[in-house]
This record gives structure tokens, sequence and C-alpha cells, in this order.
């Protein structure tokens, strides 16, 4: 039988900052909550999160056989995380995008710790997800002690707070021992990331309105020719609004992963004329292997333009 012991030092050899380890259960809370958002039209248009859901929050309807979920998070915060030098910057960026595309780093690291326990255990059969399946990421954090889920509906870490991405190992075998679930909110009083958000959209049941984020509006909003009825804050690839005025993010450090370490660019040294001058090709070449790769340039410099 795999060691949790064992499982976590491999996780973080293959880069993660934390790792949490916790059985299969059907969240039948989370499914209703979610059920009563979807019916409130908070979902917008995003079509995706209605489909799958019962699979969305039972683990075990996803993937046959699993009995175990290995939840790895890194850390990705960076000087910009915190903000921009002027508040009225005009192409902020989510400092996540400023690296190469998690999917894809966070995929190999997966990758990386399968191999490494299939060494041990040959039998082992597992699947990785970071967000790319209808799985319930941040309540499986919460389930595997990384961490409380904040007000802005984000998982917050007492290590590296909010600025961490996440990655599932889901496996077809029990461990010796698994992590008990972070019991509480460590929010306090603290409404800052109500009040920090541009447009409102934090809900006080601690959800989000899509309708209203910038995240949604600047990335998966189907786009028109219409300009959105609401403001993006200067914002052209996602927010960080509602994170970089948490005091959990504060005193965090850095992030050490080479993947994030160093990001690929700053949007604080990009000005707006030159994002609306770029070509299809300069903006391929230069951001091609970023997240903005899926937003692509006439989104961005739409984004710009309407602000
Ligand atoms: S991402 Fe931005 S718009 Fe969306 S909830 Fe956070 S602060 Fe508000
Ligand atoms: S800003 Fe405050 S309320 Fe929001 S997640 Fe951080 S500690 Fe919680």
């Amino acid at each position: 039988m795999l060691k949790s012991s064992t499982i976590k030092d491999l996780a973080h050899r293959a880069g993660f900052d934390l790792c949490g380890i916790t059985s299969c259960r059907h969240f039948a809370e989370n499914e209703h909550h979610f059920r009563e958002w979807l019916a409130a039209g908070y979902g917008a248009d995003l079509l995706y999160l209605e489909r799958n859901l019962d699979k969305r929050f039972d683990v075990a309807k996803l993937v046959e056989g699993v009995k175990t979920i290995i939840v790895c998070a890194v850390n990705y915060k960076s000087a910009r995380s915190l903000g921009y030098p002027t508040p009225n910057h005009r192409t902020k960026i989510a400092s996540y995008a400023c690296n190469r595309d998690y999917h894809s780093v966070i995929k190999e690291m997966l990758t990386t710790l399968y191999a490494s326990l299939k060494e041990i255990v040959p039998s082992l059969k597992a699947r990785a997800f970071t967000d790319s399946a209808p799985l319930l990421e941040k309540q499986l954090a919460v389930e595997a002690g990384l961490g409380w889920i904040g007000r802005q509906s984000l998982l917050v870490t007492p290590s590296f707070g909010t600025f961490v991405l996440l990655g599932e190992l889901v496996i077809d075998q029990e461990v010796d021992s698994y992590d008990s679930p972070f019991v509480g909110s460590r929010c306090g009083e603290c409404h800052r990331c109500i009040e920090a958000c541009p447009n409102s959209a934090i809900l006080p049941t601690m959800e989000i309105d899509a309708r209203c984020c910038i995240s949604r509006l600047t990335i998966e909003k189907e786009m028109t020719g219409e300009p959105n009825s609401t403001s993006l804050d200067g914002w052209i690839f996602g927010c960080d609004a509602c994170q970089s005025c948490c005091p959990h993010n504060r005193t965090t450090p850095c992030a050490t992963n080479p993947n994030f370490a160093t990001p690929l660019f700053d949007p604080a040294s990009l000005s707006a004329e030159e994002w609306l001058t770029m070509t299809k090709e300069q903006f391929s070449e230069r951001f091609g292997n970023t997240p903005l790769i899926r937003s692509g340039l006439p989104r961005i410099q739409k984004n710009i333009n309407q602000d």
C-alpha cells in the first residue's frame, strides 16, 4: 500500500508546493448550492457548467474504481500578483497568465508524480486533472486539508494564500492515511475581496456572479461585436483584484517552481498602443505558450478598446 508521506515527498519533488490526500465522497451539499446558483442565472453563458453535474460532485462517477484523490498545488505568486504601479493601468493581466500555460505545466508535473508512484506500485492506475474536467477542485483541496474557501470563492492556503494552481491525481488504490479536512475559515471579519471587486460580482453566499465577473468577461464570454455592458476596470485578460487585496497574500513568498518563478513578461511594461498595433504573428511568437493564446489577440484588443 502506498504511504501518504511517500506520495507527498514525490509530489514536492515533482514541483508542487502543497499536497494533501483525501478519499472520495459525494458532495451533496455543494451540489445543492451549485444547482441553486445555476438556477439563479449566476452562471451566465458558461453552459459547460451545466454538463455532467452528477460527476462534478462525485468523483466516483467521473472515474471508475477511484479510491483516493491526491490534491496538489503550486504557488505562482509574482511581484505583479499584488498590483500595478498605477491604479488606472489599462492593460492589466491576471498574474497566472504571465507564465507558461498552467494546464500543460501541471499536467507534466502530475505525469511525473504518477510515473514515480508507478515505480513503487506498477499496477497503479490514475488520471490527472487540472481545471480540465467537471471536478470540484477547490472543495477537494479543502477536504485534503490544504486550506479554506474565502469569501471570493477561491481556495486560501495558510502558506501561499490564494495564488496557487491546483492539480489532482485520482488513483485506484487506497493509501495508508488520509488528511483531515481543513476546518473553518480564517477570513474572520475581513471583507476586503468583496470591497475590492470592481463589479460587485462577489455574492454574500461566497459565490461569484459570472455575469459581471471580469475574469469571465475578458476570457470566456462569447465574443460579439457588442461592447460589454459592464466595466473591465483596465483588465484585458482575467482579474486579480479579489486576490491582490487579500491579507493572506501579503507576506507569502513568491513562486520558486521554475515554471512560475520568472514570469515570461510583465504586463506593466506593455502599453495599450503596443497591444493595439501588435500583429497576430507577433502575438503568437511572444505569447503562444501562455494562457493568452486561449483568448486570442482580437479579444484582447477589444477589451482594451472597451475601457
Ligand atoms: S475576478 Fe475580479 S471581477 Fe471577478 S470576482 Fe474577483 S475581483 Fe470581482
Ligand atoms: S480578502 Fe478577506 S474575506 Fe476575502 S478571502 Fe481574503 S481574508 Fe477572506
